[in-house]
């Protein structure tokens, strides 16, 4: 068995947010703006595949099952989610305060 790790099939995300905590790493951020292209009034939520270690505790978190899990082939040394070396732009989150998680 591989290392696994997620991707979210965008077609399918719309954008509720309720995945954002689930992950320990913050890997998975609000895109700074819409594609025009997107049926979802709402921007997507995206992997942020730097930041993602695969240990997939957001599996399940997404109403949509837009979150699904991916493996990486044996011989692969970065995430085959980087097809760029640039994250995308997106919006900051204010994880910790007293209301709890919150969008900046
Ligand atoms: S697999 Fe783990 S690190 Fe990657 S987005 Fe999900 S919760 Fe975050
Ligand atoms: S929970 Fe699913 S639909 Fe909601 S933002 Fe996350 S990936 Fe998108």
């Amino acid at each position: 068995m591989g290392q696994s790790m997620v991707a979210i099939t965008d077609a399918d995300c719309t954008g509720c947010d309720l995945c954002i905590p689930h992950c320990p790493f913050e890997a998975l951020l609000p895109l700074a703006t819409n594609p025009p292209e997107r049926k979802h009034k709402k921007r997507p939520v995206v992997v942020i595949a730097s930041q993602c270690v695969g240990c997939l505790s957001c599996i399940g978190s997404c109403p949509t099952k837009a979150l699904h899990e991916i493996l990486m082939p044996p011989i692969s040394i970065t995430s085959p989610l980087l097809t760029t070396s640039d994250d995308p732009e997106t919006e900051q989150i204010r994880r910790w305060g007293k209301k709890g998680l919150g969008w900046a």
